[in-house]
C-alpha cells in the first residue's frame, strides 16, 4: 500500500539534511533508461566500447540490483549557492570540489549520511548513495528527471530551475511511497548548440549525442594514462581535474556569478595546494592528504604523478592562453 505520510516525512528529512529537494519515484518509472543507454551508444557507435562494459551496464538494473526495493528516493544538492574561487576555474570542475562528499569533515558532509541513519532508525531498508559506488542506484539524471524535479538538456546534464550545477543522490527502499513534483523549465532551443562548440575535444558530438571517451574530463580522470581517441594535449587545455566547458558555456547556467554566494566549507583554505606548479613538485603525501579526496575516487594515490603531468599540461596551456590574450 503507497504511503503518502512517510513520503511525506522523508521530504522534510531529506531538506532537514542539506539536501535541495526530494522526489520519489516507483523501480518502474525506470524501465525507459535501459532504452535510453541503448540509444546513447546506438548514436554515437564509438562510445559502445565504454557504455557496454558489465560494470557500466548494471546502471540500468536498478531491479536486479535491488530486487527487494519498493521505492526509490533521489535528492538534489544545489550548489549554485557557494560561490568558487576563481583560481580554481577553468582547471578544476565544480562538481568535485563543491560536492559534498569530497571532504568527510564538513557538516554538508555529516548531514548527508544522518540522513541516512534517519532511514535506518525509521525501520526502513536502503542501498544508495555515495556507498553504494560511482553507480550509485544508476541512473541518476534520468531518475531526477521523472521524479519531476528538472530535465536533461541536450548536454546530457540534469537541470534544475537553477542550471546543472546541481549533485545527485538516489537511495533504494523497501517501502511504497511515490513524491512527483512538477518543475516547470523551458526546454533547450532547437537552435541552441552552445555546450557543443564549447566542447575543447568533440566529445559532444550533437544534441545528446556524446562520446565519453574523447571527454576531457575522462580523460584527465577516469582514464588518466589511457587516451584512446587521441585526445590532444591543446584540446585538454587548462583543464586538471574534470572539466565544466559544456556546462559554463550554457545560457541557462550563466545567470550565476561565480564570485558570489557563501564560501563552500573548508575549500578557500584549500586553494594554495591546487595550484598548478604546486601540484607538479609537492610531496605526494601533501597531494593524497589535500588534493585528491576532493577528486572522490576519480584520481588514486598510484595515479599522482599522472596528475602531476596533467597539471604541468594545464600550466603550460595556460601560459599560451595568457600569451594569446596579451596579442
Ligand atoms: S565535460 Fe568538457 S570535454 Fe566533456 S563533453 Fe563537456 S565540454 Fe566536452
Ligand atoms: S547550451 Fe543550449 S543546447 Fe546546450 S544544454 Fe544549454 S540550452 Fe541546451
Amino acid at each position: 500500500m503507497m504511503n503518502d505520510e512517510l513520503a511525506k516525512e522523508i521530504e522534510q528529512q531529506a531538506l532537514a539534511h542539506g539536501f535541495s529537494a526530494c522526489g520519489i519515484i516507483s523501480l518502474d518509472d525506470m524501465d525507459g533508461y535501459a532504452k535510453m543507454y541503448e540509444e546513447r551508444m546506438e548514436n554515437v557507435p564509438e562510445s559502445r566500447p565504454f557504455y557496454s562494459r558489465p560494470e557500466m551496464q548494471q546502471i540500468t538494473q536498478v531491479k536486479k540490483r535491488f530486487p527487494w526495493a519498493k521505492s526509490l528516493i533521489i535528492c538534489t544538492t544545489d550548489y549554485t549557492r557557494y560561490r568558487f574561487p576563481k583560481e580554481l576555474r577553468n582547471k578544476f570542475a565544480k562538481a568535485f570540489l563543491l560536492s559534498r562528499d569530497g571532504d568527510t569533515t564538513t557538516e554538508l558532509y555529516r548531514k548527508k549520511h544522518d540522513f541516512t541513519r534517519w532511514l535506518t532508525d525509521k525501520g526502513l531498508r536502503w542501498e544508495g548513495g555515495d556507498d553504494t559506488s560511482h553507480l550509485q542506484i544508476g541512473g541518476l539524471r534520468y531518475a531526477a528527471m521523472k521524479a519531476g524535479l528538472g530535465i536533461i538538456r541536450r548536454n546530457n546534464f540534469f537541470y534544475n530551475e537553477n542550471g546543472c550545477y546541481v549533485e545527485l543522490d538516489g537511495y533504494a527502499i523497501d517501502a511504497e511511497c511515490r513524491l512527483y513534483h512538477h518543475a516547470v523549465i523551458r526546454p533547450c532551443s532547437d537552435r541552441c548548440n552552445l555546450c557543443q562548440k564549447a566542447c575543447p575535444s568533440h566529445a559532444l558530438q550533437g544534441p545528446n549525442k556524446f562520446s565519453p571517451l574523447r571527454c576531457v574530463s575522462f580523460c584527465n580522470t577516469f582514464g588518466l594514462g589511457w587516451n584512446p581517441m587521441k585526445v590532444t594535449d591543446e584540446e585538454m587545455g587548462t583543464w586538471t581535474i574534470g572539466c565544466d566547458a559544456c556546462q559554463d558555456a550554457c545560457p541557462y547556467n550563466r545567470r550565476k556569478n561565480w564570485d558570489e554566494g557563501e564560501p563552500f566549507p573548508n575549500l578557500e583554505e584549500l586553494v594554495p595546494y591546487f595550484d598548478l606548479e604546486r601540484l607538479q613538485t609537492a610531496p605526494a603525501e601533501e597531494i593524497i592528504e589535500k588534493v585528491l579526496p576532493k577528486t572522490q575516487e576519480h584520481i588514486f594515490p598510484n595515479q599522482v604523478n599522472r596528475l602531476r603531468e596533467s597539471a604541468k599540461r594545464a600550466m603550460k596551456n595556460s601560459l599560451g592562453e595568457t600569451l594569446d590574450v596579451r596579442r
